[in-house]
């Protein structure tokens, strides 16, 4: 089994299913993956209930720019985010929201039309395409980069090397990518947080096996990563 792949199942085993992404309806991720740039899920949480159970891509279309930026306040950086919601809801209709119109597009054609909408760069991208309409391509993260830059592993140093070597490595599987994702979140929030809590994480025999005495120090000279 490739190093990744167990990973995978051992952060699996330890924490199960997370069913992540929580939203009603893909249009709901595409809303989310906005809004959570720079802030906190729980703040995204907040400003889709000032959507008041209407979050549909033509009220947002429709709605005055200073009415939108009230209703997404929470969520931080609100009138930038105004400004993208506008444009991705724009893409969207752009297929009229017919969710199957979008699947039935190549991944490379989508992913590069979405690249060219404001506000969305790889993470948005990526979280859209996987989370909204499962296509199978991998999102990395700042939490992501943090376990790869100090996981005994080279998976590269920018977001696209990071994400080709997990593609590379992993089965061609929207689910999987879906599970490993949240799970990479769900350990970087438990165990590798900014300040390391190596203790009781699950990867802790795999760090250390390789690099037993001096896990601290290799750790943090590696994470010189950049998204
Ligand atoms: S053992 Fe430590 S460095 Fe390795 S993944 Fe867990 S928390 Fe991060």
């Amino acid at each position: 089994m490739r190093k990744l792949e167990k990973i995978y199942h051992t952060l699996y085993s330890h924490y199960g299913d997370l069913d992540w992404w929580p939203a009603d309806t893909p249009f709901e991720v595409v809303v989310g993956a906005v809004l959570t740039q720079n802030t906190a899920w729980t703040n995204v949480e907040k400003a889709i209930e000032c959507f008041e159970g209407d979050l549909s891509a033509e009220r947002i279309l429709d709605l005055p720019m200073e009415e939108l930026e009230e209703i997404i306040r929470p969520a931080g950086f609100y009138r930038q985010k105004a400004q993208y919601l506008k444009a991705v809801t724009e893409w969207f209709l752009g297929y009229d929201g017919d969710i199957d119109l979008i699947k039935s597009r190549p991944l490379a054609d989508i992913r590069s039309e979405l690249l060219q909408v404001r506000g969305v760069g790889n993470e948005t991208a990526d979280s859209i395409l996987l989370y909204a309409f499962d296509f199978p391509t991998f999102v990395v993260d700042a939490y992501t980069m943090r376990l790869f830059g100090r996981f005994p592993l080279d998976a590269g140093k920018t977001y696209i090397e990071v994400k080709n070597f997990c593609e590379r490595e992993l089965p061609q599987d929207a689910e999987v990518y879906k599970h490993f994702h949240a799970l990479i979140v769900q350990n970087g929030k438990d165990h590798c947080k900014k300040k390391m809590a190596c203790a009781g994480c699950p990867l802790e025999g795999e760090c250390g096996k390789l690099y037993p005495s001096e896990a601290i120090c290799y750790h943090a000279n590696k994470f010189k990563y950049m998204i």
